[in-house]
């Protein structure tokens, strides 16, 4: 991997609170900065899967990720995030890796349990197998624009049974906004469908990446896999190397659309980052306002 990891942070809370219902991702770190130097869409032509490829969605960002069909991992190009694809050795549910965690052992949010990285090894999933389990037509997964939104709910109105506290995802997808509740089953359904049209505003706001640095040492148990999650300050490897530095994120995303409203906190991507990083959802529903159709659309119907 050739870009630098500026600094690492812990696992987002909320995770930690969806206990082990947020199978794809696994105690780590990700990259904080997007990349929008080959980032496709707004008015690019779709990139479709070759016979030898296949549309997967990036874990971190949603976007559309086009990978070998035989590939292990995918690099996404609008977060910039890279995965590699395994299922656990104790659970054998489909785990998205982040490829800083590479071997090293890794702890499965699902079933609790860590790993060595050679067992992961042993359970690599091709690009090809993911792609066959998501149940959209390839063309549709292949979406570059898409951007899903994971978090917790603070504040919900007109979208039953979406409350305080609710896990909770906002899929921007091609045609709509989908707003998904974490159920009792487990697992998130959509609770409610927003026209692009109908949406008043989407605003981010939050107090972005909090950075507490501590002498080494303060800091009990938990540093790596799991807990407290030592970060690299380039500036200077002496300090680095005297001093732990962890970082949790907030982001309030607030979505109003006619009656629905929903108030999520997400720590996926600072504030300032997330502006960028949906700046096509914003374009979406902008397009959507002024009747344009949009540019990155797909599937003929506008
Ligand atoms: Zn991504
Ligand atoms: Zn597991």
């Amino acid at each position: 991997m050739s870009k630098q990891h500026l600094f690492d942070r812990s696992e987002p809370e909320f995770l930690r609170i969806e206990g082990g219902v947020v199978t794809e991702h696994v105690h780590g770190v990700d990259d904080l900065k997007p990349r929008h130097d080959r980032q496709q869409g707004h008015g690019v032509e779709q990139e479709q899967p070759s016979p030898s490829q296949v549309a997967i969605i990036c874990i971190q960002c949603g976007a559309g990720v086009i990978a070998g069909q035989h590939d292990n991992g995918y690099h996404c190009y609008a977060c910039g995030g890279d995965y590699h694809l395994r299922n656990c050795p104790q659970c054998t549910r489909l785990v998205h890796i982040h490829g800083s965690l590479y071997g090293r052992k890794v702890q499965c949010l699902t079933c609790r349990r860590t790993s060595s990285w050679r067992r992961w090894e042993r359970n690599s999933v091709r690009a090809g197998a993911v792609a066959s389990q998501i149940a959209l037509p390839q063309a549709e997964v292949a979406d570059p624009d898409r951007r899903i939104l994971g978090g917790v709910t603070i504040a919900a109105a007109g979208v039953p049974p979406l409350a305080p506290g609710i896990g909770c995802k906002l899929e921007f997808a091609a045609r709509h906004i989908l707003v998904y509740s974490l159920m009792t089953t487990g697992s998130y359904e959509v609770v409610q469908t927003v026209q692009y049209e109908s949406v008043d505003f989407v605003q981010i706001s939050g107090s972005g990446a909090t950075t507490i640095t501590t002498d080494a040492g303060l800091i009990g148990g938990g540093f790596g896999v799991k807990g407290a999650v030592e970060g690299i300050l380039a500036a200077s490897v002496i300090n680095a190397l005297t001093r732990r530095t962890t970082t949790t994120i907030e982001a309030i995303v607030y979505l109003k659309a006619g009656p629905s409203e929903v108030l999520l906190n997400t720590s996926t991507f600072t504030p300032a980052v997330l502006q960028v990083m949906l700046a096509p959802s914003f374009t979406r529903i902008e397009q959507a306002r002024t009747g344009n159709n949009p540019a990155s659309s797909f599937g003929g119907s506008p």
